[in-house]
């Protein structure tokens, strides 16, 4: 069994879950995935990392809830437990000796999008990050990128929001962050 150690709603159907899997937190790498079965009747599915640490022993995944798994999942929390978690699985993000990168994601997509930008910064890459999502209270992690890790900034990111309103053009959210090589980031405007 693997105890629930982190639950959060980020978003109407968009849920953060964290659970104590240390031998998996150890070997996670961006862009992998595993395998989770809620309950010994459950299917098995696969979701992203979107977050681990092999010091404290945890990883994280972001889900939208789109059928009968994600359902049951978003109904646990902090104290319940996942019955299988099976990874790291997939093919790791080649993040090593790149130059300018564009990490885009788009709605839960940003779940992704966030450790593969992470490693591609630590690694050294001039890093520009584009979200979009069908309207602002579905843009996810916000916060987790404008904290990612710079090797110098003379000024913290400056983002665009996107208004809130069906039909308007600006509710199409995208913000964007540049982490660059020289000492500033830039913001982009949604079009
Ligand atoms: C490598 C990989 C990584 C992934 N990573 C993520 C991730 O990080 N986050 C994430 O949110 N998702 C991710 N996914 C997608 C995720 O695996 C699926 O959303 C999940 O398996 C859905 O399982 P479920 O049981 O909740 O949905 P299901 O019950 O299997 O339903 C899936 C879809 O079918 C529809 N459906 C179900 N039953 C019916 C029916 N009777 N009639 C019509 N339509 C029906 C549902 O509405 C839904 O759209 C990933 C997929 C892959 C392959």
């Amino acid at each position: 069994m693997f105890p629930i150690v982190h639950a959060r709603q980020l978003s109407d159907a968009v849920f953060e879950m964290g659970v104590a899997a240390p031998a998996i937190a150890r070997k996670a790498k961006a862009g992998q995935f595993l395998m989770l079965r809620v309950d010994e009747d459950g299917e098995r599915i696969p979701l992203t990392f979107s977050d681990w640490s092999a010091e404290e022993g945890w990883i994280r995944f972001i889900f939208m809830r789109v059928g009968k798994t994600t359902h049951e999942l978003s109904h646990l929390g902090v104290g319940d437990s996942i019955a299988d978690v099976v990874g790291p699985l997939g093919v790791p993000t080649h993040t090593d000796g790149l130059g300018r990168v564009a990490v885009v994601g788009g709605g839960v997509g940003a779940a992704v999008a966030y450790p593969v930008a992470r490693a591609m910064a630590a690694a050294g890459a001039e890093v520009t990050v584009i979200l979009g999502a069908r309207t602002a209270d579905l843009l996810i992690l916000q916060d987790e990128f404008e904290a990612l890790p710079l090797r110098s900034s003379s000024s913290p990111p400056t983002t665009a929001r996107p208004t809130q309103g069906p039909g308007d053009r600006a509710a199409q959210g995208a913000l964007a962050w540049r982490r660059r090589s020289t000492t500033r980031w830039r913001s982009a405007r949604p079009s």
